[in-house]
């Protein structure tokens, strides 16, 4: 029988949406509703190991799971001996320092002798050490953005994403200390016919990757335009150009990047495109 690849994701919480829809995507079908410890996926020869976000780094360590997805700041906070196989894009956030609003900030010295609350110390003291800063940490598990409010701390040292939560507690951010997102990361011993399956895995998730924020493009043209329109449209080789039923006439289809799609289209207006239609793509093999 064949070993399956085990994979550790976050069982709720902030990772787990996207960690779920990432294996749909990549054509993993998990068996919902049954959130046991360990359940196999129906199609691909992978198991999903549900755990809390704080144990995925060792578990993969260790090998009591072969690969795990988890934030990037988990990763640098435990330092365990695993390898980032793939930065994922989702759950992107930044591990910042904030001090009360109220407050004078004039740079990094102002936490020279301040009490500074977090999760994360171990990324924190990395950060102190190498500014020359002498500040003390006091670790505190949730509810870290309160603790200057009650007096537990001068500052904290904490996930941001929005900022919102840190304004609802009349907080500002003063130092960026890291950025984060969501990795994939693997133990670092997996045996051939895990790493095969591993393989399997990123070149799915690189198909779907590739096409976010792609889409596929279709008008009609008249044929002594197609020349001026495919130069606007650079299609994964070149486009495609059929000849509609109307004599003189072309279809050309193409694929294009929502970043400079309303820049695109004007350009195809402006050189005689019709009927323009925009798909969404759902993977893109190369
Ligand atoms: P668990 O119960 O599994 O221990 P948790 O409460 O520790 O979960 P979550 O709040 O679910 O953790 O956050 C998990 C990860 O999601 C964080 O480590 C971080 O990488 C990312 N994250 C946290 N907050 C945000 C946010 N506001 N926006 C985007 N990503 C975030
Ligand atoms: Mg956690």
């Amino acid at each position: 029988m064949q070993k399956l690849l085990r994979i550790a994701i976050q069982t709720k919480g902030r990772l787990n949406e996207g960690s779920v829809r990432l294996m749909e995507e990549a054509g993993i079908s998990l068996i919902i509703g049954r959130r046991n410890l360990v359940s196999p996926a129906k199609n691909f020869p992978v198991e999903v190991l549900y755990l809390r976000d704080d144990d995925i780094p060792q578990t993969v360590a260790y090998g009591a799971s072969d690969v795990g997805i988890v934030g990037e700041n988990e990763v640098m906070e435990r330092k365990e001996n695993v390898r980032i196989v793939k930065r994922l894009g989702f759950s992107k956030c930044r591990l910042s320092l904030a001090i009360p609003q109220q407050l004078e900030y004039h740079g990094i010295s102002w936490f020279n002798g301040k009490k500074i609350a977090t999760s994360y110390p171990g990324i924190l003291g990395n950060w102190l050490k190498s500014n020359g800063i002498d500040a003390e940490i006091h670790i505190i598990k949730g509810s870290v953005e309160i603790s200057p409010g009650i007096g537990l701390a001068d500052a904290i040292f904490d996930i941001v994403s929005s900022g919102s939560t840190l304004v609802s507690n009349r907080l500002k951010e003063v130092e960026m200390v890291v950025a984060s997102e969501a990795v994939l990361i693997a133990n670092e011993n997996l045996p051939a016919e895990k790493l095969a399956v591993l393989e399997d895995l990123i070149f799915r998730l690189e198909s779907v990757q590739r096409a976010e924020g792609k889409k596929y493009i279709l008008l009609n043209a008249p044929n002594e335009k197609i020349a001026e329109i495919s130069s606007v449209l650079p299609g994964m080789k070149s486009p495609t150009v059929m000849p509609l039923a109307i004599p003189g006439w072309s279809s050309i289809h193409s694929v294009i990047s929502e970043n400079d799609f309303w820049e695109v289209i004007g350009k195809l207006k402006r050189a005689g495109a019709e009927g323009i239609l925009v798909i969404p793509i759902e993977k893109m093999i190369l």
